[in-house]
């Protein structure tokens, strides 16, 4: 804009009504939120661009679009920008993402999510699924030294899914006793002493699924502490690395080093966490174990809004 036209429309502004102030006010704290929503996604690509379509670094500006610096490939001649390829692209309302990524941090709740950024329920809903899809797939893959774990059992629920799988529970009837592999989806929760997690959903609480789990995440030295799961103890076995079992059903919780006390204080937390979702669909879950290994790993300092939007991209 020309200095002559700025001030021009500086001297307009007494004349706008309260309304209109607010309106104005309105639009520039989106136009601003938008740029440093662009600022954070293209932090990297602006100084390393490479193709997301074939992985070239031979890479030109190519003008812009929707305020975002576009790329053309000399490799393969195709157009690409800092979202492409990422589990944003195509996603709208741009300038709302960052308070977006610090309602993740929050945990917030979809109808809260929806009541502060002035979006559908359903908005929320997919925005959620879209910034956990990267994240979910974020977790130690090795755990060092002494790493304790055990079963977690979750719920299978069918939350918002039109058409049960199996057939309906009694309205209130409580899961049934015995029946684990039926009501439940067991999980292996993993952690080792430096706070290093890793949660797989596993397709059976049988020893050969804990195993197929925990082979590709044990170091061969790593010292695998249980609470004296038989499973457990089978896979650890089979594996052939050092087990310790605590034998918490009788009473003790610590041998020396050997307790399953981080794991336990984990899982715990999860679960206190994962409460105020009153139940997630078991088709989700994943997403959710990697919400809060997300949480857990800031949770010192706590996790900034745009660091969860750099993750939400695969950064
Ligand atoms: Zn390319």
């Amino acid at each position: 804009m020309r200095q002559q036209q700025m001030t021009r429309l500086i001297n307009s502004l007494s004349k706008l009504t309260h309304h209109q102030r607010q309106q104005l006010a309105a639009a520039l704290g989106a136009l601003s939120a938008r740029s440093q929503v662009s600022e954070v996604i293209e932090a990297r690509v602006l100084e390393h661009p490479r193709c997301p379509h074939c992985n070239s670094t031979a890479v030109v500006k190519n003008g812009s679009a929707n305020a975002l610096q576009r790329f053309k490939c000399r490799q393969c001649a195709r157009s690409f920008n800092a979202l492409t390829g990422t589990p944003l692209a195509r996603l709208h309302l741009r300038d709302k993402w960052l308070a977006h990524a610090g309602a993740l941090d929050e945990g917030l709740s979809l109808n809260q999510v929806a009541r502060r950024l002035g979006v559908a329920q359903s908005t929320a809903f997919r925005w959620r699924h879209r910034f956990l899809a990267c994240p979910k797939g974020v977790q130690a893959r090795q755990l060092l030294g002494i790493a304790e774990a055990d079963e977690s059992y979750f719920r299978i629920s069918c939350k918002g899914q039109r058409g049960l799988p199996r057939k309906a529970r009694r309205r209130g009837g409580k899961a049934q006793a015995g029946a684990k592999g039926w009501e439940y989806t067991p999980v292996l929760m993993a952690r080792d002493r430096a706070g290093a997690t890793a949660n797989v959903i596993l397709e059976s609480g049988k020893a050969a699924s804990v195993q197929a789990a925990l082979a590709p995440m044990l170091a061969p030295d790593a010292v695998l502490c249980t609470d004296g799961s038989v499973t457990l103890a089978r896979a650890a076995h089979a594996l052939g690395v050092e087990h310790q079992a605590i034998n918490v059903s009788r009473g003790m919780r610590v041998r020396g080093p050997w307790h399953v006390q981080n794991v336990n204080a984990y899982v715990s937390r999860l679960r206190g966490w994962m409460r105020r979702f009153k139940g997630v669909a078991t088709k989700y879950l994943d997403s959710y174990l990697g919400w809060f290994r997300m949480l857990d790993r800031f949770a010192p300092t706590g996790v900034q809004p745009a660091q969860v939007l750099g993750l939400a991209i695969g950064r």
